[in-house]
């Protein structure tokens, strides 16, 4: 198995940026956010447990799951929570593992918004934060979704603290400067990975 990488930023941090210039260099990547969304599709054992267990109602006409049904039924019921985290987290963990198994790049990468909040940093052989300051999330957040001040600022508060993130990151991309500055920060460091996955 080759090198992994677990990419992850705060909110509006420019994970998405930075993992398009990893792509464009070739680097196949694994997306967190949609695995999870892949493991309670139409069809599969998730999306098959839920219903037997909350009933049909959690479903949309068009059979896909009811993401707000969901939501009122785990809302201030823990155990339903505790319940529906037992029952896709390795569900999630299975798929990512075998996705990132199936990449062909010199080395591949996770991306994940919660890498460290969820553990998933156990999964991956090195993190690579980026960085920006809560101030530039709030603002580069607020001039691309059509999200209140409040919205953003109870999505950053849930999310690990900046200062916690530079903690535990192995590798930090700073992203305050021109978007035109992170291509040869990318660059730096996907050379650092094709040497360190040469050497395992
Ligand atoms: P989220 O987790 O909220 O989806 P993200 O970490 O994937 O966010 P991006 O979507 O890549 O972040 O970036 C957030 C916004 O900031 C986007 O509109 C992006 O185009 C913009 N952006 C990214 N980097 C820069 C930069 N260096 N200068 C200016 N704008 C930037």
């Amino acid at each position: 198995t080759n090198l992994v990488v677990g990419l992850t930023g705060g909110i509006g941090s420019g994970k998405t940026t930075v993992a398009n210039i990893f792509a464009e260099l070739g680097i196949e990547l694994v997306d967190a956010d949609i695995v999870a969304r892949e493991v309670v599709a139409i069809g599969s054992l998730g999306l098959t447990k839920i219903t037997q267990h909350f009933g049909a109602d959690i479903l949309n006409s068009d059979s896909t799951l009811n993401r707000a049904k969901l939501r009122e039924h785990i809302f201030s019921k823990p155990e339903e929570l505790e319940w529906l985290n037992a029952l896709l987290h390795p569900i999630i963990r299975a798929e990512m593992l075998k996705q990132l198994d199936n990449t062909r790049s010199p080395y591949s990468i996770l991306i994940a918004p919660l890498l460290f909040e969820n553990g998933l940093d156990r999964l991956v052989d090195r993190t690579l934060l980026v960085d920006i300051s809560p101030e530039q999330q709030r603002n580069r957040t607020k001039i691309r979704d059509s999200v209140t001040a409040e919205q953003i600022q109870k999505i950053i508060d849930s999310q690990a603290s900046r200062e916690e993130k530079l903690s535990k990151a192995d590798d930090v991309i700073d992203n305050h400067g021109e978007r035109s500055a992170l291509r040869n920060k990318v660059v730096a460091l996907h050379n650092n990975y094709l040497k360190l996955s040469n050497n395992t």
